[in-house]
């Protein structure tokens, strides 16, 4: 049994969905292939042979450049010895270093989205990648990763995480945003950065892209375009100007983010919490 479902996006990208949910949260990883290189953008949450799945699409040697480090994204590094992520996610990437409760953390978050599927829960938990002390490259803004023809170019998009990355190719028109940029963003005051600083994040991107058609993030099926980035601006500026909004619960089991305002514009959802705009 595979939880992975391959598809061909263009010439030399593909989608490799890992869902454990019915498509209410499927994970999205996309391999891009070079002429030299190939380089896959996360790792999911590791709930089978990845390695496998990518060689069954390319021979080639694969690089894996991560979006940021929450552990639906870092679950497979253990499958792969060549790892880009920035410095800033390190702590979050390996859990303070304690891989064995990394593991069971990543079992509970499938076993939450899985629900009463228990077969298929205790199938994934025999084949679960298990996490390990992983060397990770520092990746950070302005950096380029050459695969041979192909290039992609590192850019800093703080908001999500402190050291999220999005990979942009300006000449085949794409760019990854992992959970950077996309339509749902979480700003609960803790962890978070302000409204005002993702604002700053999404011009530097909308900078840093300006030939790109098409956005991939990590958990939608389907490309953005840049409408996106404009949409999230005019929802981030409402918010700083005060806009009067109601509070919701975000639908979201595994997500404990409490009480927070919701902004909508669009095709973007702001969820933030009044005292850190
Ligand atoms: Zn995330």
């Amino acid at each position: 049994m595979s939880v992975y479902e391959v598809e061909k996006i263009q010439d030399n990208l593909y989608s490799i969905k890992e869902d454990i949910t019915n498509n209410k949260f499927p994970i999205i990883i996309y391999l891009v292939i070079g002429k030299e290189k190939a380089a896959l953008i996360d790792t999911g949450i590791g709930s089978g042979n990845l390695s496998k799945v990518v060689r069954s699409i390319t021979k080639k040697q694969v690089i894996v450049l991560h979006t940021h480090g929450h552990l639906d994204h870092v679950g497979a590094d253990a499958l792969f010895s060549e790892l880009y992520l920035n410095c800033r996610e390190y702590y979050l990437a390996s859990n303070g270093g304690d891989f064995q409760a990394l593991t069971n953390e990543r079992l509970n978050f499938i076993k939450l989205n899985l629900k009463d599927k228990t077969e298929m829960y205790e199938n994934i938990k025999s084949h679960i990648v298990k996490s390990e002390k992983t060397y990770y490259n520092n990746i950070s803004d302005g950096d380029t990763i050459d695969l041979g023809e192909t290039k992609l170019e590192a850019v800093s998009t703080p908001g999500h995480t402190p050291g999220s990355i999005s990979y942009v190719n300006n000449k085949d028109h794409y760019a990854f945003t992992g959970d950077g940029i996309a339509d749902i963003h979480w700003f609960d005051g803790k962890e978070s950065i302000k409204v005002e600083d993702f604002l700053n994040t999404l011009n530097h991107f909308e900078n840093k892209a300006k030939r790109v058609k098409k956005i991939y993030a990590a958990h939608v099926p389907k490309a953005f375009d840049l409408e996106l980035v404009h949409d999230l601006q005019t929802a981030a500026r409402a918010i700083i100007n005060g806009a009067d909004d109601e509070i919701e619960n975000a639908d979201y089991e595994f997500l404990k983010h409490g009480n927070l305002y919701a902004h909508r514009y669009g095709q973007a959802t702001i969820y933030y919490d009044k005292e850190n705009i």
